[in-house]
């Protein structure tokens, strides 16, 4: 089987990782019954760094058939909620425990900047973990009044096997976002990484024993889309799939769960979140916000504030501090495992390619650049931060997600009108406003169509919270009390205590 073997010597960590990285299968790494292998490419150098073995559908067959019988013995109901939620807590405990590899692997892997994966992702993840424990015995149904002749109750019980498929944005973030409700509910999870970052969800595996998770409980089979990830969406006895990445792949798996089994699917798809800037904003906050909430994660991110709509009054003091902003991150673009790096590259060729090709077409639609809009370097995949202005609405790059650290800025007069705009695209994910009235700010929160939206904040996500999209941005919610509605469904179970026939 392959094995991952890589030694960083950088400022922030130096250390040698090695896991295996065959497909975790029934609690034990194996071999692919008939796949091969993927090259996993450091993008920030654009070089080979290792590879990992590939799946196929035979693997999800093998995966699922373990997760059954998991689902009916050592996991499920069978096991009290407070067992689960201890076994989670420990999963949680390895994770921290592992922060810097884990850390050092997704930066390797993705060209995150190590420290913000460290705290953020990697150290998130165990925040996520730690709640979801929290909730393993809490699930419950209700009783229902109805007659004096009848006893109604309802259960939530877990789907049995369900199935997680991954972006390449938030490797292990996203997993866990999944993995943590799924297993407080009591179900068995069988996870496809993205082909392109499989790295932190193997070294998570290899976790899972020490972790006391049954054989069978959680599967991570690494493969593409179209073989693994169709598998899982297509699959008879999966129940439930929870998808997160882009609008056309959530279609298809929609569409398979249609075809098949019908199984209850989640999605959390792309957007092309407004941000408004109203003219009595706290400048400086909403240009240090406006500036993160696009430029985080080299702009890879689902809710990212990609279109920033300014009131006309702020307008021409806004841009010249947003663009300022923009030129001090591209100053600190480099190496993500430098204490001095804010921005790294994008994740792959392709999403290079894909980012460089907006940027293009937003300068041939008219457009101006006020800054940006090149690669940076010669080597992996940097793309400058660039800001946009004099855009107009029927643009592609104020119409379709961009997916990198590509800014879009409209002028507005009002408020009527600004929402009519911001309101105006397929997507609805997220949303955000600066003002220091309070009514304004409410009201216009409320008027967007979004499923979060932010006052004088961004990218404001928190374990507790639910997150997830109105319009083509998704179905579902992930995160809070709400995922668990998610990964349950309800029995209805009607006891008669006299009615005589
Ligand atoms: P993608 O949707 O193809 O990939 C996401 C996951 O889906 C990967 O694990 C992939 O292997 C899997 N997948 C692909 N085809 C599948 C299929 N037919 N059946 C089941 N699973 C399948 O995304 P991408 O092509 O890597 O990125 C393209 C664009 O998607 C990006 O530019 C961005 O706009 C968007 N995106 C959004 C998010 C998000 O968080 N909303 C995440 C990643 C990408």
């Amino acid at each position: 089987s392959t094995h991952f073997k890589y030694t960083f010597d950088t400022p922030l960590y130096k250390a040698t990782s090695s896991f295996n990285s065959g497909l975790y299968i029934n609690g034990e790494f194996v071999d692919p019954a008939e796949g091969g292998t993927i090259e996993v490419i450091n993008p920030a150098t654009s070089q080979i760094v290792g590879h990992v073995s590939a799946g196929t559908k035979k693997d999800v067959d093998l995966a699922v058939e373990a997760a059954k019988k998991a689902s009916k013995t050592t996991w499920g109901l069978k096991v009290p909620g407070k067992t689960r939620g201890r076994i989670i807590s420990k999963i949680a405990d390895l994770v921290e425990q592992n922060v810097d590899e884990l850390a050092a692997l997704e930066s390797l892997n993705t060209g995150k900047v190590f420290t913000v994966t460290k705290h953020l992702e990697i150290l998130g993840s165990v925040n996520t973990l730690r709640y979801y424990a929290g909730w393993a015995d809490k699930v419950h149904g209700k009783t229902i009044e109805t007659d004096e002749n009848k006893l109604a109750y309802t259960r939530h019980e877990p789907y049995g096997v369900v199935g997680a498929i991954i972006p390449w944005n938030g490797p292990l973030g996203m997993l866990i976002w999944k993995l943590a409700p799924a297993l407080a509910t009591g179900n068995c999870i069988i996870v496809k990484p993205s082909e392109i970052t499989p790295l932190t969800a193997l070294k998570f595996a290899s976790l899972l024993n020490e972790a006391g998770v049954p054989p069978g409980v959680v599967s991570i089979v690494v493969g593409y889309g179209n073989t693994v990830g169709a598998a899982i969406s297509e699959h008879p006895l999966i129940e439930k799939v929870a998808f997160t990445g882009s609008t056309l792949t959530g279609r298809k798996i929609l569409e398979a769960s249609a075809r098949t089994n019908l199984k209850d699917v989640t999605l959390e798809l792309g957007g092309k979140s407004p941000n408004i800037i109203f003219d009595d904003a706290d400048l400086e906050q909403a240009v240090k916000w406006a500036s993160m909430g696009i430029f985080f994660n080299m702009g890879q991110v689902c809710c990212a504030g990609s279109r920033i709509f300014v009131q006309e009054g702020i307008y021409d003091k806004f841009v010249p501090a947003f663009t300022a902003a923009a030129k001090a991150l591209a100053g600190a673009t480099g190496d993500p495992f430098s204490p001095t790096t804010q921005h790294g590259p994008q994740v792959s060729q392709t999403q290079f390619e894909r980012v460089m090709g907006y940027i293009q077409s937003g300068k041939s639609d008219g457009a101006n650049v006020l800054i940006g809009g090149e690669r940076y370097g010669n080597d992996g995949y940097f793309i400058q931060p660039t800001v946009f202005t004099e855009c107009k609405p029927d643009m592609k790059i104020i119409q379709e997600e961009i997916f990198g650290p590509v800014a879009a800025i409209i002028k507005f007069k009002d408020e009527a009108e600004v929402i009519e705009q911001a309101n105006n695209t397929v997507y609805g994910l997220a949303c955000a406003v600066f003002t220091e009235n309070v009514s304004k700010a409410i009201r216009v929160a409320h008027a967007l169509e979004a499923g979060s939206a932010w006052v004088n904040c961004m990218l404001s996500i928190h374990d507790n919270v639910p997150f997830g999209g109105y319009k083509q941005s998704g179905i579902g919610r992930e995160l809070g009390e709400y995922a668990l509605e998610t990964y349950t469904q309800v029995k209805s179970v009607h006891v008669n205590i006299g009615q005589r026939l």
